[in-house]
């Protein structure tokens, strides 16, 4: 008795900790996923440019979508450094964090890295010069470029115009 009761018992133990163990595996992989669907595996955002017009204001479309700069200096955040997030004004996905925003004194406003898979990079030699621009990776808008001259540890400057960000305050980021 006591020996089948043993081995019952290891039955029930090994069962449920298969069960609990998938279930683990199961939640992990639903957690990849859904971190996945928000980083990696998003759909552009696609508009016709008649689309852009009317859903932008001529300046962010002049920025946004014929890679336009605001002048330096007048750009709303330029100095701003409240707590919170910047979101694509195009298509509103996080870019940027508040922590990683600096006072580079470009003119422009600054940040030390971006949103892991929020932006991309693209090689840009307009105007005689030799930059890497950088675009919304959702909805391909123009956000600005990116420099290797910022501060440590990441040493480089993504100089981002104004108008291309929104700004979503620490206490409403719900999102
Ligand atoms: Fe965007």
């Amino acid at each position: 008795m006591k020996i089948h009761f043993i081995k019952r018992n290891r039955i029930f133990i090994k069962t449920v900790t298969l069960i609990t163990g998938i279930a683990f595996n199961q939640n992990l992989i639903d957690s990849e996923i859904s971190v996945k669907n928000e980083n990696y595996k998003r759909e552009k955002m696609k508009k016709t440019e008649s689309e852009w017009k009317k859903k932008l204001s001529s300046e962010e479309y002049h920025v946004l979508r014929e890679k336009g700069t605001e002048r330096a200096f007048t750009g709303v955040y330029d100095k701003h450094f409240e707590e919170g997030l910047y979101l694509c004004s195009g298509c509103g996905i996080k870019i940027f964090e508040s922590e990683s925003k600096y006072d580079s004194g470009c003119g422009w406003p600054a940040f030390s890295e971006a949103i892991p898979q929020a932006v991309e990079e693209t090689q840009d030699n307009s105007f005689g010069m030799k930059r890497i621009e950088i675009t919304c990776k959702n909805c391909d808008g123009h956000l600005g470029h990116v420099f290797n001259d910022g501060p440590k540890p990441s040493g480089v400057r993504y100089c981002i115009n104004s108008v291309s960000m929104d700004f979503l305050p620490k206490n409403d980021n719900k999102k």
